[in-house]
């Protein structure tokens, strides 16, 4: 492929917008997980759409990877350049185009990142609530169909994102969608982009639903005397139709983590974090129903607070688990599962990876989104070690099969990229021949994001 062929064209419109710095190039050749480094071979720095067109033009003719960047936080190495060309860094396209608080949608520029576009919504009484703990940009988020903490309340990527503008493989500018909260217009092509891991094209503008700020918002933790009992309470609680806003689950090895991080010093046994949203009477209410039921199951020590500060120091903790974990066994890598399942089957799931993992002996806290059924073990293994990477691998493996045979997926929430691409005909059987051919109509050159998510032959 014509690689340089690529950077001399897409040189003559970036200038010093196009990056080849050895330090820019590793940057964007990382990946948070167990990949190993693979940079591309330049970095542009779009400010526009009509920009992005002309890069994605330039590789259309020099058949040469083009590789959509956000923040560089998927953990399944997505954003990484495995067969080099050109990584397009979306973090100078990152304006709020318009706030429409009357509709409660906005429509930003991909590299808008999620914090700050809750800080400039903050004067609106709106805010966006996908939460996948990351810093993360809007643009990899949709392209991940990310979701997190508060998808139990509020959903994915999936139900937040109301329309796009996208560049497509051939360099042509697309909308889909629009900002009408539901449509039977044809194909679903939102839905088509959202997830697809810049396989398809890349994504210039996203135009996403809003909710209005709780009236009251309080957070909570609850111990409990085994991982069962945490997740029969979170079965009951889904069950019983109380609209969490958050539940999380962390068990007594991911507890140890934080404390020993963040200077805490909850029980080393089973927790759950919660956070209950609505007015100041709902909350109570549903605090007071969440702890009849927490008791049930021999819950202790549960805790509601509703300070602002005492609220930030949860979730922070929380958010910093995966950094926690990382930092209990310094030098080793992680290998992140993201198994999802019906919330009937959650405590099943749970009981037999821990099983699994005591037998193994491979290191695997586990935490997670239980509120949807969704919860990571995170494998932690000298990358050095052949049979220590090969057990985990196996757990890993394991893992899924298990999910899958639970009417589950491999992946909640973290996406394909190349880590979970060898799930994806067990999931999917003929379904992953459909990605394929959709992948060939759409980008018959193969330039977007090769290697990733679709059959290696499409
Ligand atoms: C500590 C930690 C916790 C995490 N927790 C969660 C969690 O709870 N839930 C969750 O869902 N994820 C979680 N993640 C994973 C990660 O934050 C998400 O996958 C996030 O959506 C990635 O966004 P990004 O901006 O970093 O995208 P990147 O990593 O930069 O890119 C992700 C993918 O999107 C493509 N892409 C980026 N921008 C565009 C664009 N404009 N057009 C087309 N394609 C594009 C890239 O090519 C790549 O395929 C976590 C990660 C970490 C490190």
């Amino acid at each position: 492929m014509g690689v340089q062929e690529a950077i001399a064209e897409i040189s003559t419109f970036l200038g010093q917008r196009l990056s080849r710095s050895k330090s820019d190039l590793n940057l964007h050749g990382r990946s948070e997980s167990h990949f190993p480094c693979s940079p591309p071979n330049a970095v542009a720095y779009p400010e526009t759409t009509e920009e992005v067109t002309r890069i994605v033009k330039a590789c259309a003719k020099a058949e040469c990877p083009v590789i959509g960047w956000g923040t560089g936080t998927s953990l399944e190495g997505q954003a990484q350049a495995f067969q080099g060309g050109i990584s397009v860094d979306f973090s100078r396209m990152n304006r709020i185009l318009a706030v429409h608080p009357e509709d409660m949608d906005v429509t930003v520029q991909p590299g808008v990142t999620r914090e700050s576009l809750n800080e400039d919504l903050r004067a609106t009484g709106l805010f966006f609530p996908v939460d996948p703990g990351a810093n993360a940009s809007i643009g990899g988020m949709t392209s991940t169909r990310a979701s997190g903490t508060t998808a139990v309340r509020y959903g994915t990527m999936r139900d937040n994102v109301l329309g796009l503008e996208v560049v497509t493989a051939s360099g042509e500018v697309i909308r889909t969608g629009t900002r009408a909260r539901k449509s039977s217009s044809g194909y679903d092509l939102t839905g088509l982009f959202v997830g697809s891991e810049g396989t398809l094209g890349l994504i210039t503008e996203v135009t996403l639903r809003l909710h209005g700020q709780p009236e009251a918002i309080s957070s909570a933790v609850c111990g409990f005397e085994t991982v069962g009992d945490a997740v029969q309470a979170v079965i009951e609680t889904i069950q019983m139709g109380i609209p969490m806003a958050r539940i999380e689950l962390m068990d007594p090895a991911s507890v140890a983590a934080v404390n020993a991080y963040a200077g805490m010093d909850l029980p080393e046994r089973p927790h759950l974090l919660l956070e209950f949203h609505g007015s100041d009477a709902g909350v109570a209410e549903q605090a007071e129903t969440f702890g009849l039921i927490a008791a049930e199951h021999r819950g202790t020590g549960f805790d509601w607070a509703t300070r602002p500060e005492d609220r930030t120091a949860l979730w922070t903790m929380r958010h910093n688990a995966y950094h926690a974990i990382l930092a209990s066994r310094p030098g080793m890598r992680a290998l992140v599962t993201d198994i999802c399942v019906p919330i009937s089957r959650l405590a099943e799931a749970i009981e037999t990876t821990r099983t699994d993992l005591e037998a193994t002996g491979i290191p695997g806290p586990i935490l997670g989104h239980v509120g949807d059924g969704n919860f990571h073990a995170i494998l932690l293994f000298d990358d050095t070690d052949t049979e220590a990477v090969g057990k985990a691998m196996a757990v890993s493996e394991r893992m899924v099969e298990r999910a899958l045979a639970l009417g589950g997926t491999a992946t909640g929430e973290h996406g394909i990229g190349i880590g979970k691409l060898g799930y994806m005909e067990r999931e999917h059987g003929a379904a992953w021949c459909v990605m394929g051919a959709l992948k060939r109509a759409l980008d018959p050159k193969g330039i977007m994001n090769p290697g990733k998510l679709v059959p290696p032959d499409s």
